[in-house]
């Protein structure tokens, strides 16, 4: 056997487990551990094996094909549906100090990039499936080496997944070209199906999954009913200062609130479909930059944005299903630091829900239904919403999570089974056509004209509920128009709905939930930044500078978290500073001095 060569024993051992990378995960990203699965993904990815990841957002994929990237030999090609996207991770990549290029259309580097690769300088390289799949380009990956093939937003590949994109199922080739090249498949969102079709698709083994939970703890759900929409959004504004997405149902209503919210006391803007499309680019770039801007949007918004800080999605109206309530709300609090989500709904999103159903062809109407049940399941619900959601995507979570406003504040709930059989039964016996005030009217016995003229003071039901039973009332239609037993014609009057008979019958009950006065006082705020330490807040607009100067956005510079201990450790060295989480040894070297003046200056 020959002798090592100085270089090989130069060169260090390669990683075989992720514990071998924890010293590179510290001078790369300035992270003291692996959090949730990375480690046991890390560990199928050094060992050659091909992986299909599955974990929630913010969970820190791509550290998990980043890391193997500065860590092993060759390239990392990683392939990446939107040109956004890759752009986001590439200046994230590049403030790391990773060696990483994006081959795409809108890049004017093309021949830089190539020979960057051929050189064996490059640790990762992102491109589009379009261009994965070319032969051209597959021959140029022949003239480096690989290390890894990593497949982000893997569910693409998938008819069962949400998103299908046809350029994912012609990877094959270009994986079988390089099959002695491992793979690694990541998503956020895929359920059974997608995700043994993912594993059909790339050619990988059933025992390459690697399932990390659905839940997404720092996110604090708060469901209730509108009422006042904008003077509920001002107060949720007001409580949580920094970034914020608002989702409202249609392009007139985005105008409106937007128009409405934008009081001068932070940033307003609007992004919908409808909008001039350079205007809809400088908004979501003035978004993905800011500390405190509020984005008012359409669910066009939010696909193919990484913004890790923001801190509250809220929804105007009733989202159309609970995989779309959960991946909106999911693009709050990706850093891990607390955030909120906010859904504001009202029986007229059930109604206008239900009618829209009714001119469905009669294939599409029972999916549909159903999807609309179970959102009527979720905003009902006095139990944990947490659970109510973790349950529905097939886990099996404990009874409270207590980061929730039914286990913050346990709604009062009362059985309002015989009051909703007064309620129908009023509704059938005025004939199914007059809408809400008159009804209360009439159950309450008022004497009033419109009563008597049309006969209702001579009913059996007129009068028959007192004021105490009066007050459940709104709460009630809510529930009975959510549950389908009510239904509301074009006019806004009241008729029965095929739910209504067996309550009606008394072989179903009905609760319903009289929300307490919640006001999001700041005891309820989630936020994590403390309010009033003037060094975080100097070392805030020191980021600030930083990162105008880099062109890219305070986040890239740094998290909050990491400002948060630099205020508190106070490091006054640059090895002290080197403790802190997120500093790694590239932005310690490009940042520590600023951070470090800000902190002698106190
Ligand atoms: P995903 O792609 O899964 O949504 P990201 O890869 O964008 O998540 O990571 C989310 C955030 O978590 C990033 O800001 C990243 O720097 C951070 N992060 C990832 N891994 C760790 C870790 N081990 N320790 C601390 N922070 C981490
Ligand atoms: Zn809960």
């Amino acid at each position: 056997m020959a002798p090592p060569s100085p270089s090989d024993l130069l060169t260090p051992p390669r990683p075989t487990c992720a514990t071998d990378l924890l010293p590179l995960l510290k001078s790369t990203f300035g992270y003291d551990a692996f959090r949730g699965a990375q480690a046991q993904v890390l560990d199928r990815v050094l060992a050659g094996h091909s992986t299909l990841a599955v974990m929630p957002t913010g969970a820190g994929k791509s550290l998990t094909y980043q890391l193997p990237a500065v860590a092993l030999h060759g390239t990392v090609l990683i392939i990446s549906p939107l040109i956004a996207l890759m752009h986001d991770q590439l200046r994230s990549a590049e403030a790391a100090g990773i060696r990483a290029a994006t081959l795409t259309s809108a890049d004017s580097n093309t021949a830089e990039t190539i020979e960057r690769f051929r050189a064996g300088a490059l640790d990762l390289l992102y491109v589009a499936p379009e261009r994965a799949t070319q032969s051209g380009f597959q021959a140029m990956l022949e003239q480096a080496t690989l290390a890894l093939i990593a497949i982000d937003e893997a569910h693409c590949v998938s008819e069962w997944g949400h998103d299908f994109r046809p350029d994912y199922r012609l990877l094959r080739p270009l994986l079988e070209r390089f099959g002695h090249v491992p793979r690694l498949a990541l998503t956020a969102t895929a359920d059974a199906h997608t995700r043994d079709d993912i594993l059909v698709q790339l050619g990988m083994p059933q025992d390459g999954l690697i399932l990390s939970g659905f839940d997404r703890p720092n996110i604090r759900y708060h469901i209730e009913p509108r009422s006042g929409l904008p003077q509920q959004l001002s107060a949720l504004m007001a409580a949580e200062r920094g970034p914020g997405i608002i989702y409202a149902p249609t392009r007139a209503k985005v105008e409106d609130l937007a128009a409405k919210l934008d009081t001068g006391a932070r940033p307003v803007r609007g992004y919908h479909a409808g909008m001039p499309a350079d205007v809809r680019a400088a908004n979501q770039a003035a978004f993905v930059a800011s500390e405190n801007m509020v984005m008012v949007a359409t669910i066009a918004f939010g696909m193919g944005i990484d913004k890790p800080d923001v801190r509250f999605v809220a929804h105007a109206a009733l989202p159309k299903s609970i995989e779309g309530y959960y991946q909106e709300t999911g693009r709050a609090g990706r850093d891990g630091d607390p955030a909120v989500a906010h859904l504001f709904w009202s029986d007229g999103d059930f109604a206008t829900a239900r009618m829209r159903l009714s001119e469905l062809p009669e294939a599409r109407q029972a999916a549909d239904r159903t999807r609309l049940d179970t959102m009527a399941g979720l905003v009902e619900s006095a139990e944990c919403r947490r659970a109510v959601l973790l349950r529905y995507f097939g886990e099996h979570p404990p009874e409270k999570c207590g980061n929730c406003d039914n286990c913050l504040t346990p709604p009062d709930t009362k059985d309002a089974s015989v009051l909703a059989q007064k309620y129908l039964s009023a509704v059938y016996r005025t004939g199914q056509s007059y809408g809400q005030g008159h009804l209360l009217d009439v159950l309450t016995g008022k004497d009033s004209e419109r009563v008597r003229s049309r006969g209702h003071d001579k009913l059996s039901v007129f009068g028959l509920i007192g004021a105490e039973e009066a007050r459940l009332l709104k709460p009630l239609v809510r529930t009975l128009t959510a549950r389908d037993a009510l239904r509301t014609n074009e006019h806004g009057g009241l008729m029965l709905g095929p739910a209504a008979r067996a309550m009606m019958k008394g072989e179903t009950t009905v609760a319903v939930v009289a929300p307490p006065k919640r006001r999001t006082t700041r005891s309820d705020r989630a936020a994590a930044n403390p309010s009033d330490n003037p060094l975080f807040e100097a070392l805030r607009s020191a980021r600030r500078d930083l990162a105008m100067e880099a062109g890219v956005p305070p986040y890239v510079i740094c998290h909050d978290s990491t400002l948060r201990e630099m205020a508190s450790a106070m490091p006054m060295t640059l090895a002290a500073m080197s403790g802190i989480t997120g500093m790694g040894a590239k932005k310690l070297s490009a940042y520590g001095d600023a951070f470090l003046q800000v902190i002698r200056r106190f």
